[in-house]
């Protein structure tokens, strides 16, 4: 394992920092634990309905299962899904008035907060100079400068609107630069719902145990080996059966879309090593963690070099963008100067720009990484408390602003070892944190996020409501 967050049983607590947060409006109380269910409830045809169950009945007429992602329809642990209406700091409010404690922050870009003032204002001060040209803009290029500086790896990158796009323009860029059709993925990793990395992949995909899609044609995913995450031998074992034909290794380089799962030591040195070895190209997909777990990504924190990079997520700060970059020489190999065909018609657009931007400058100032770090194992380590206390099997670990929470009785490091956890007692927990005003994913099979806006109260009140949930799990 690395030494890179807060494993349970390791480490010293680091507490405070030196990034100041904000709290623009006044708090609420918080909610007394097992708090209503969906507040604001009221009488419909004499049945009670939340208007967040309104709002689902609604959607469903007209959007498959209600959603525009899988995951949001809370399949995997029952109920309705939250239909939110505001954002601001740590908190956001669903359709009914009731105010959550949020760990999922979009799904990573809230690493400042929901709608903080400094990246409003960004927005609202571009948007009114246009939302979009399909032509250069000044503000793309400091985007591109600043990626390539908080990156050494990108020598050049290309901005895209979503992590999809991201990976799947650096998949076919790495077809296109070695010549070479075959990938490399690791189960349980998502990259987006490109077709050859919808193939045993995580996310939504894991939680509907339907990781390979319907859809998704044989010839293409055949161009797709799937490897055990962390199983270094098994990656050898390709290269040394199919090397000459495989373009590229795809991998989270801490992969957060089967919960969370550390790489083991020497396993990511190792795919550095294979690539060299047979030319083939190495790609870090760091749109979850990048700027997440670290100022300069997992590459930053290992000291590995990949020859790619993928983002998403906090570099467009809640709003769509993507890119991807890397070294000098493959990315020439992009049109117009190459022959590898890729581009967007919104990409690089001047308000998710804007938005992505203001976001880096945050997280840049001194000292943010090491309170978000330091704030998010508080969180692990008094939540494996907590369950120690009431005496359920649970264990959590975080690297960065990501976390880890597991209804097993050790942090796993594999896909098998994530697969083995307690889904039934995670839907219990998840819904018990529900109720009390506290949103954590609804799947067991993705990562939590704390934002630099989360304070020690609200993780205090967070332990607080999960013990009285461990102790009902019991
Ligand atoms: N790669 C990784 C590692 C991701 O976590 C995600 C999204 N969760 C994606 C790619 C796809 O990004 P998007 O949803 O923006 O298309």
């Amino acid at each position: 394992m690395l030494p890179l967050g807060g494993q349970r049983s390791g480490g010293s607590r680091k507490r405070g920092g030196t990034h100041s947060r904000r709290r623009a409006a006044p708090r609420r109380e918080l909610l007394p634990l097992g708090g209503q269910r969906s507040g604001g409830s009221r009488k419909r045809g004499g049945t009670s309905m939340s208007r967040n169950d309104e709002l689902f009945t609604r959607a469903q007429r007209t959007i498959p299962a209600g959603v525009n992602s899988p995951v949001r329809a809370f399949r995997s642990v029952g109920g309705t899904p939250r239909f939110f209406e505001r954002g601001e700091g740590a908190y956001v409010w669903d359709a009914d008035g009731k105010r959550y404690i949020d760990y999922v922050g979009s799904w990573g870009p809230a690493i400042v907060g929901h709608a903080h003032p400094a990246v409003v204002k960004a927005v609202v001060d571009i948007a009114p100079k246009g939302l979009s040209f399909g032509a250069p803009t000044e503000i793309e290029v400091e985007m591109a400068e600043k990626l390539c500086r908080l990156l050494p790896s990108l020598e050049m990158v290309r901005l895209v609107s979503s992590g999809t796009e991201a990976t799947m323009s650096a998949l076919r860029l790495a077809r296109g630069y070695t010549g070479r059709s075959r990938i490399v993925k690791f189960e349980g990793c998502y990259h987006g719902h490109g077709d050859s990395l919808l193939v045993k992949a995580g996310s939504g995909a894991l939680t509907f145990g339907q990781p390979s899609s319907a859809g998704v044609p044989e010839a293409i995913a055949n161009e797709t080996i799937v490897l055990p995450y962390n199983d270094l031998p098994a990656v050898e074992a390709a290269f040394a059966k199919e090397g000459k034909h495989i373009a590229c290794i795809i991998v989270e380089p801490i992969a957060g879309n089967m919960n969370l799962i550390m790489p083991r030591a020497g396993f990511l040195l190792g795919l550095r090593t294979v690539c060299d070895k047979y030319g083939a190209v190495l790609i870090f997909d760091e749109v979850m963690t990048g700027f997440r777990v670290h100022p300069r990504g997992v590459q930053g924190l290992t000291g590995i070099t990949p020859d790619l990079t993928t983002l998403g997520k906090v570099i467009g700060g809640g709003m769509p963008v993507g890119a991807f970059g890397g070294k000098r020489a493959i990315m020439e190999k992009i049109a117009p100067l190459g022959p590898v065909y890729q581009a967007g018609t919104l990409s690089g657009n001047p308000v998710a720009v804007a938005a992505g931007l203001a976001t880096l400058k945050e997280i840049e100032a001194p000292g943010f990484y090491d309170a978000l770090s330091a704030r998010t194992k508080a969180l692990t380590d008094g939540l494996a408390s907590a369950a120690k206390r009431a005496g359920v099997p649970f264990a959590a670990q975080s690297a960065g602003g990501m976390f880890g929470v597991y209804f097993a009785a050790a942090v796993p490091d594999s896909y098998d070892a994530v697969m083995a956890c307690d889904k039934a007692r995670f839907a219990k927990f998840f819904h018990a944190m529900l109720d009390a005003g506290v949103y954590f994913a609804p799947s067991a099979f993705e990562a939590g996020f704390v934002s630099a806006a989360h304070t020690a109260e609200d993780v205090a009140a967070t332990i607080a409501r999960a013990e009285a949930a461990f102790s009902v799990l019991r």
